[in-house]
């Protein structure tokens, strides 16, 4: 069992491919209000969740529910792949403006698991190469998270290790 302790106001980035999870893992593990989804922002501000021509006006939405939950000293998760450099940044910024500690849960899932994920789904419309795209960077991710500010960093490579997380708040 992989044990998470968080402290009870921080920022959660959940970090992984499409399929890995994330979405699955932050239903689990933290309540509905908690969790920022880009998907659920795509759909707010476009009606699609897959429409890749509203992703900026979709983090636009998100950041700002973001700081409006830390303003008010709510744990806050972003549920978003973040597998670029640049879209951590303004994460690891975001909690920064209100200094509370960014956290990264890392999915880091073996490719064919997610492969065959999104073969069995028909709710994402992009090809295959847009998830082997999403795992490179998320390689080459691995070992910057620390020096990119994240304060803790777990990393889970499993299904099995996905599901056997259990998170605890700290005062
Ligand atoms: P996306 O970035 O595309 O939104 P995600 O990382 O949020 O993906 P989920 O939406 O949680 O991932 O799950 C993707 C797919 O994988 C879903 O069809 C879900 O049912 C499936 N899935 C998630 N976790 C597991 C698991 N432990 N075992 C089997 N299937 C899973």
């Amino acid at each position: 069992m992989t044990s998470i302790s968080l402290p009870e106001l921080c920022l959660v980035a959940l970090i992984g491919a499409s399929g890995s999870g994330k979405t699955t893992f932050a239903r689990e593990q933290f309540a509905p209000g908690e969790v920022l989804s880009s998907d659920a922002f795509r759909m707010l501000v476009s009606g699609d969740e897959n429409a890749q021509d509203a992703t900026h006006d979709a983090f636009e939405a998100l950041y700002f529910v973001a700081r409006q939950r830390l303003r008010r000293g709510l744990l806050t998760v972003i549920d978003a792949t973040s597998v670029q450099a640049d879209a951590r940044r303004h994460i690891v910024a975001l909690a920064r403006e209100f200094d509370v500690l960014p956290v990264a849960v890392v999915l880091d899932l073996p490719e064919d698991v997610l492969m065959a994920r999104y073969r069995a789904r028909t709710d994402r419309h992009f090809g295959p190469q847009v998830i082997s795209g999403q795992v490179g960077q998320l390689r080459k991710s691995l070992g910057k998270l620390q020096a990119e500010g994240f304060r803790h960093v777990t990393v889970l490579r499993s299904a099995e290790d996905v599901r056997a997380v259990s998170i605890t708040r700290t005062r």
